[in-house]
């Protein structure tokens, strides 16, 4: 004999949890969207510059070129500053080829010349992202700092192990980067600063209109 248990209609309070059940999230929702509404609009009026500067992490930052997937501009008001001090040994443009025993130069100089002591601190000479700090051959240790738009900022013949940055790090107008040396190819102590906004340019003309006397 199976035992068989009576079938039973489903109780009246069990019927009206599930009435409520249905009918409540219907009900509560508006309350709770138009609620949450005007919590929102509250902080929003209330915190809006605030969050708004969060917003601009410089982490966030990835410089370079929209080209080349960066989105870092560089701000045209930016400051700009001399790298080091010192006279300049050697203007940008054609110049004869200089030989030493680690090579010799080019027949022209894309960059310019600022002869320093070794060991004298290189300041970054505006905002950007490190993008290089390596061995480039004639040129010596070298540091590459992008500042976005295309424009790039480059130090070379500095002094073996003296870099102070690294890739990917972000710099301010005056962070230092390393020291001043003599690698590569170099008849004495100087940095060689290079500007680039995709071909070299001069400098000198540069830096000046942005209230930098070399
Ligand atoms: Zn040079």
């Amino acid at each position: 004999m199976t035992d068989v248990r009576p079938r039973r209609s489903i109780r009246p309070h069990v019927r009206l949890l599930l009435a409520l059940a249905v009918a409540v999230p219907a009900l509560v929702a508006p309350i709770a969207a138009s609620a949450q509404a005007s919590t929102v609009d509250a902080a929003t009026l209330s915190a809006a510059p605030t969050a708004v500067t969060a917003a601009v992490d410089d982490s966030q930052l990835n410089a370079g070129p929209p080209s080349r997937g960066g989105n870092y501009m560089h701000d045209a008001d930016a400051p700009w500053v001399r790298p080091v001090p010192g006279k300049v040994t050697s203007n940008f443009g054609p110049r004869p080829v200089i030989c030493t025993p680690a090579g010799c130069s080019n027949t022209t100089h894309d960059g310019i010349d600022l002869g320093s002591p070794c060991g004298t601190a290189i300041k970054a000479a505006s905002a950007g992202r490190v993008t290089s700090a390596s061995n480039a051959g004639s040129f010596g240790e070298r540091v590459i700092i992008d500042h976005g738009s295309g424009l790039e900022t480059i130090y070379g013949h500095m002094q073996t192990g003296s870099y102070k940055v690294t890739v990917g790090q972000l710099v301010k107008a005056g962070t230092i980067i390393g020291n001043v040396g003599m690698t590569g190819v170099a008849t004495g102590c100087h940095l060689d600063l290079k500007i680039r906004t995709g071909a070299y340019i001069d400098p000198k003309p540069f830096l000046a209109f942005r209230g930098v006397t070399l």
